[in-house]
């Protein structure tokens, strides 16, 4: 059956397809939609690529591990997806080694740790990605010295890919939607969904900084709010029952260890038999991640003493000379992952695979995104879309977005040579640019020759025009939008911390703002950063 809504009340905007949240699967299917030619509005309630996103272990993995639960056809799709991302955002997807050392006693032992790589390799086929490699003991010391001797039998080495800035690829898939004609709504949240003789029609927004209210319609309304899908079921109705068991994941970032490792390595913990990643990083080390079944707000989320000492004492056990103490940490993160619900069972048995499902009982035109990875987004989006054309009765163009580079993902070259007429970047500040604009730190050049030549830093690697564009042309509102989300200084060590003044002037004096306003949103600021420092102690939800 199609569905027939259209708008009854000529003042509100009309869709054919409302796509709530933009994390990564959000905005990779506004993307796909709107290249596809649909009227499309994407809403969300604060920035891009703000929730689970961002806090995740940034690798465009095929997933080994899932080889365990025998997922093959999700290692397959994740491995096909990661060389199409590959194509498509070069910039931001790179290749990354990783490394699996096997001690005597670990409950994978070689053979199995061998088996995987094999399957891993077989399912690869055709994926241009070097295959594995087995070390022995004494091979792999001399590669990564730093690495514990006693009891280590063997090695596996293979090849993964890592997007160093999720957040880049979740803004790059909005600002191609934006392109091909979405309306973008980001500071809004969906507070209620009317649903009248089985269809959803009217969708009523609150504006989180202002606190306006809005409303529109549209045909078809997919719910990707990732761990926040149950509440905004509930936002219109009690009948659809709990869809998503979100389990904790943590991460700790910190600086070059002693005996640090040159390549990443995925370890089974000594203490509960888990993987977990240490993962060369935006010049720093990702150690993660947890897996803890979670109830909590999505947004209250972060790292646990216990979470950080796991983390900090299975990375020294690898890495004896590292010495690692919850001081060497410079800031967490943690997100919920949007699993589907499951009442019991180990958290790490809970299927990876995505759900789509439509809730054709309540409302046929209404759909809602469970799980999903980063790896997986833009296949997700795919079959979201196609499911859409179906809930519309429409023939829809044949998906473009596998083909299609990101908006950064072209004329990488050309950028180079612009940047390089800055006197002011240096040739790491260019190189930095380009990871994480790719072909459109063109245009960046182009503010700064045009009137904002200089560089925010000593070393020339930021530069102030950067600011400007986040809020001309990548929809950046706040301080933190820019410094956590465009920039992405926030990353740093120091989480940019000696630039917030100069980054508010520019961003005060690009988007009008008094001196109150600057104050304010250097405070807000200052309270997103800290809420990632492990000795902080507030929630964050009290402040978006
Ligand atoms: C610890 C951890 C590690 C991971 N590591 C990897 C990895 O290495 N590789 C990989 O491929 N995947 C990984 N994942 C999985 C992946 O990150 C997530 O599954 C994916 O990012 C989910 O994206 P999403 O768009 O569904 O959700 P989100 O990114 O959470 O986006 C949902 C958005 O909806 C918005 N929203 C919520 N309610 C409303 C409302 N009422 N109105 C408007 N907007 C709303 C939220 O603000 C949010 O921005 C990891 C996940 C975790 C937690």
């Amino acid at each position: 059956m199609t569905a027939t809504i259209s708008s009854q009340d000529k003042a509100r905007p009309h869709f054919d397809i409302a796509v709530i949240g933009a994390g990564v699967n959000g905005a990779g299917i506004a993307r796909d939609a709107a290249l596809r030619g649909l009227k499309t509005v994407v809403i969300e309630q604060n920035d891009v690529c703000s929730g689970t996103s961002a806090w995740s272990s940034r690798l465009i993995h095929g997933g080994l591990r899932y080889l365990e639960y025998a997922e093959i056809p999700l290692v397959y799709e994740s491995l096909h997806e990661r060389r199409t991302l590959r194509t498509i955002a070069p910039h931001l997807v790179q290749p990354l080694r990783i490394n699996i050392p096997i001690y005597a006693g670990a409950k994978r032992p070689p053979w199995m740790i061998r088996l995987g790589m094999l399957s891993y390799d077989l399912l690869s086929l055709g994926k241009k990605m070097p295959g594995h490699e087995m070390l022995g003991a004494a091979a792999f010391i001399e590669q990564e010295p730093g690495v514990r001797k006693e009891g280590l039998r063997a090695a596996a080495r293979y090849f993964d890919a890592q997007v160093t800035f999720a957040e880049r690829l979740v803004l790059e898939n909005l600002l191609a939607a934006a392109a091909a004609g979405a309306d973008v709504r980001l500071y809004e949240r969906v507070a209620a969904i009317d649903i009248a003789n089985g269809l959803a029609g009217a969708i009523e927004t609150t504006d989180t900084l202002t606190g306006d209210r809005r409303s529109l319609s549209a045909s078809v309304i997919v719910n990707a709010a990732g761990p926040w899908v149950d509440e905004v079921l509930g936002v219109a109705t009690a009948d659809i029952p709990r869809l998503i068991g979100g389990t904790k994941g943590s991460h700790i970032i910190v600086g070059r260890f002693d005996g640090a490792p040159r390549d990443a390595f995925y370890i089974e913990a000594e203490a509960d038999g888990r993987p977990f990643f240490v993962i060369p990083w935006n010049g720093l080390y990702l150690i993660g991640t947890t897996d803890i079944r979670y109830t909590g707000s999505p947004a209250d989320a972060r790292a646990s003493r216990e979470e950080m000492d796991y983390l900090i004492s299975e990375t020294n056990r690898v890495f004896p000379s590292a010495g690692l103490t919850v001081d060497d940490v410079h800031y967490t993160y943690a997100g919920i992952r949007p699993l589907p619900y499951q009442e019991k069972g180990p958290e790490s048995a809970i299927t990876r695979k995505h759900i789509i499902e439509v809730h054709s009982d309540v409302a046929r035109n209404l759909v809602s995104i469970i799980g999903g990875k980063l790896t997986t987004y833009r296949h997700l989006a795919e079959q979201a879309v196609d499911r859409a054309g179906k809930i519309l009765g429409r023939r829809l163009p044949e998906c473009r977005t596998g083909d299609t580079p990101l908006p950064g993902g072209w004329g990488l070259e050309e950028a180079r040579d612009a940047l390089r007429q800055i006197p002011a970047l240096s040739t790491e500040g260019v190189d930095r640019l380009l990871s994480i604009y790719g072909g459109r730190s063109r245009e960046i050049a182009d503010i700064a020759l045009d009137g904002m030549p200089d560089a925010l830093d000593e070393r020339g690697r930021v530069l102030e025009a950067e600011v400007a564009f986040a809020i001309r042309h990548e929809f950046a509102r706040t301080l933190a939008d820019i410094v956590h989300r465009r920039l992405m200084i926030g990353l740093a060590a120091d989480q940019g911390r000696l630039l917030y003044d100069r980054v508010a002037d520019i961003a005060a004096g690009e988007a009008g703002w008094d001196e109150e306003r600057r104050g304010d949103e250097l405070e807000a600021l200052r309270r997103y950063s800290d809420f990632l420092k492990p000795e902080a102690g507030q929630g964050l939800s009290a402040g978006v």
